[in-house]
């Protein structure tokens, strides 16, 4: 499925938004409510690749960041945890995100055509900064999205260049973390600010199929969708808000 109308969390920045994306709760359980991670609750909800270890430690998991503290312990984080097999985190405030950004497709596809994941997250950052430094209606803007979707490409490539991938049952997720206004800006409650995409593409849809639904798609269902695909039993103990959509 896709949705240009999925909505994110009432705070419109990437600290709340990334964490609810990847752990499938909103901000009131995992704790974080802006760009300061230190009030987290990651220990109670896990990002989606720690609870597959958690379920089953032979899952073989894989995550590329280039925001620092999704990766590492920079103010208050990582998000990502550290039961993950593979975490790699660039740092883009330090590199530019344009050049991490990079560097995280080439570190993911060598993962891709080299081992054998189940689960695969990479973050792409560079689209935000050129939106705060110019804003979402500038060339530049578009520029960055398209440099953007030539990566995914990459990645997609990679898995379809797989071996095995006859065999095997990708189901692609992609999302965003905050929508943001004219100028470039995010952080309010507005619809524009609220609003982000949610794509799902995969072999086996299943019947929430559809683009109108009333009642999202949310960037919660990410991960939830992301563990359902991957087999896992969605236990009513771990609080998740999320919904599996694909
Ligand atoms: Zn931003």
């Amino acid at each position: 499925m896709f949705s240009d109308q999925a909505r994110t969390g009432e705070e419109t920045v990437s600290g709340p938004g990334w964490s609810s994306m990847v752990i499938g709760v909103w901000a009131d359980k995992h704790g974080v409510h802006n760009n300061d991670f230190t009030e987290n609750a990651y220990h109670q909800y896990p990002d989606f690749l720690t609870r597959l270890e958690q379920v089953d430690s032979t899952f073989n998991t894989f995550a590329v960041v280039d925001w620092p503290p999704l990766g590492e312990q920079v103010d208050g984080g990582p998000l990502f945890g550290d039961a993950i097999d593979v975490k790699v985190t660039f740092d883009g405030e330090e590199m530019g995100y344009d050049v991490a950004d990079s560097l995280s497709v080439v570190a993911a596809v060598e993962h891709l055509t080299d081992a054998d994941p189940d689960a695969v997250f990479v973050y792409l950052g560079y689209i935000d900064i050129v939106g705060h430094d110019t804003s979402s209606l500038d060339p530049l803007y578009l520029a960055a999205i398209e440099a953007a979707d030539v990566q995914v490409g990459q990645l997609i490539a990679a898995v379809r260049a797989r071996a095995s991938y006859q065999d095997e049952d990708w189901l692609i997720l992609m999302s965003t973390d905050h929508g943001r206004r004219d100028d470039g800006g995010h952080g309010g409650q507005s619809l524009e600010e609220r609003t982000i995409f949610y794509l799902a593409s995969g072999a086996t849809p299943d019947s929430l199929t559809g683009i109108d639904r009333p009642d999202g798609p949310f960037v919660v269902d990410v991960a939830v969708t992301a563990l359902d695909h991957l087999g896992v039993a969605i236990d009513p103990a771990w609080g998740l808000d999320g919904t599996v959509r694909r």
